[in-house]
């Protein structure tokens, strides 16, 4: 990080070099990185101690590293010029973010893909070429996120809060936080902002969304949310980007909601908490794993999956059958290397306190996750041919088993008319896929959730026609050759 606030430094505006209500809207490529706001440490540097006061006119404040920089404290009802140009400017850095995410992706699709070394999966730029095509391909959708500028007009304390609102519209809840967040509802390749969302003044606006907790990036059903708060860490980072991506791209591919038709998930298990919040702690835990597995820790590594782990620490829990609530529950570790008990720790260490609790109580979830020693999955590759087939594979499952079983007569000649219209769907796919796929789907142990899935949508009903179909596809999967 040292390197990057050293840049921050050097790019902060000097003292009065500029008037806040001379501010004037240039597009993206005219943008200048000189008129953000100072990179520091903290996510919300609008609570930092350098902050001036809420009334204070002037929109200046002192940063940590002694340069002024424009902030816009309250003053909308003192000043619409100054408003409009604080809005100005929010939507500028708003668009800016989205453009600097599309450009990252765009030039993702031109990295070159090399083959995978022996027993990898693939290095880091071929994943994230893969994850960039799945996004082009609407496989999942990359929605970038700004702080509204509402969050920056976060009161002290209850005098300025109370004399604040005489004057002002409410500051809604989640932008005091520094949690609301805007243009929800543009994605990659799109670029542009909803004016009310920016100003974030109305957190139930259709086109703002409100962060849960300071993570960086989500990923809902095939929507990942990246979020730009002012300040952080990750934002002009180039390969913590590609992490987060990659990362967020594996949740969104990998089909892992038990719930959900054409999906790749293993066994559930329930979380023991009071309510089964988590829900289904397994698939949860395996999608994480594998999400950290393939982008590895943001800014340094897990560590080797051929080293032996050290299972020197024991993940414990609150015994919640204790009545006076002192004593704990806790169980040793069986890892099997480095990389999976480093992960294991991060998911715990970081956000995810029920990947302690359940392991610390639920010996079934324990074993999962020993056993758990690398990642299998559906699609560990992020790879759009994969998800492509997956789809159809999806989308004929059911209509391949009813054919078949079909006794009639006229039913039979349909569904071997059938079978050979699967063969225009199929073929062509199997042949668009790349080495790596091939290499993945070569893999019995990793890729064993996509052909547990494969196998359910060609199931052995004693036809003959079916079951030949069957492993001639199934081949075509793994080398590319035709089939008849
Ligand atoms: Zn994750």
């Amino acid at each position: 990080m040292q390197a990057q606030q050293q840049q921050a430094k050097n790019n902060a505006v000097p003292a009065g070099s500029r008037s806040p209500g001379a501010v004037s809207i240039k597009s993206p490529a005219q943008f200048q990185k000189s008129e953000e706001l100072p990179k520091t440490e903290s996510l919300f540097p609008a609570r930092n101690e350098n902050e001036v006061s809420f009334f204070q006119p002037p929109l200046q404040r002192k940063t940590g590293s002694g340069n002024s920089v424009p902030v816009f404290q309250f003053v909308r009802a003192a000043n619409a010029g100054a408003w409009n140009a604080a809005l100005a400017l929010r939507t500028l850095q708003a668009t800016n973010a989205q453009q600097q995410i599309n450009t990252l992706v765009t030039n993702g699709l031109q990295l070159a893909t090399t083959r995978a070394a022996r027993g990898e999966l693939a290095n880091k730029q071929t994943l994230f070429r893969n994850t960039c095509e799945s996004i082009r391909d609407g496989r999942m959708t990359l929605n970038v996120l700004t702080q509204s500028l509402s969050c920056h007009l976060t009161p002290h304390n209850y005098t300025e809060w109370a004399i604040g609102s005489l004057f002002y519209n409410r500051v809604p809840e989640s932008a005091r936080n520094g949690n609301l967040f805007f243009d929800s509802q543009v994605i990659y390749p799109n670029n542009g902002v909803n004016q009310a969302a920016a100003a974030g003044l109305d957190e139930n606006h259709h086109n703002n969304f409100i962060r849960r907790g300071s993570e960086p990036a989500h990923t809902d059903g095939k929507q990942i949310r990246l979020f730009m708060p002012d300040g952080a860490t990750w934002l002009n980072n180039n390969d913590i980007l590609k992490t987060i991506i990659i990362h967020e791209g594996q949740h969104a591919i990998d089909r892992h909601d038990a719930a959900l038709p054409g999906n790749f998930a293993d066994e559930r298990m329930a979380d023991v908490g009071p309510n089964q919040t988590y829900g289904d702690v397994a698939n949860r835990y395996k999608t994480e794993f594998r999400a950290y597995w393939l982008g590895e820790k943001p800014g340094g590594n897990f560590g080797s999956s051929t080293k032996r782990a050290k299972n020197n620490r024991r993940p414990e829990t609150i015994d919640r059958d204790d009545a006076m609530g002192v004593s704990f529950i806790s169980s040793a570790t069986s890892f099997q290397n480095e990389r999976q008990e480093n992960i294991f720790w991060h998911l715990v260490d970081t956000s995810y306190k029920w990947v302690e609790t359940n392991y610390a109580e639920s010996e079934k979830f324990r074993t999962m996750v020993d056993a758990y020693s690398e990642p299998t999955g559906g699609n560990l590759l992020n790879s759009t041919r994969i998800d492509h087939y997956a789809q159809q594979l999806n989308f004929n499952k059911g209509s391949i088993v009813r054919m078949a079983a079909a006794p009639k007569a006229g039913q039979r000649a349909a569904f071997l008319n059938q079978l050979k219209g699967l063969r225009g769907t199929f073929l062509p796919l199997a042949i668009a896929l790349d080495d790596n796929d091939r290499a993945f789907l070569s893999s019995p142990e990793l890729s064993q959730p996509f052909w547990r899935f494969f196998d359910a949508v060609f199931p052995d009903l004693g036809d003959e026609h079916l079951n030949t179909y069957h492993q001639k596809t199934k081949t075509a999967l793994k080398r590319n050759m035709n089939i008849d």
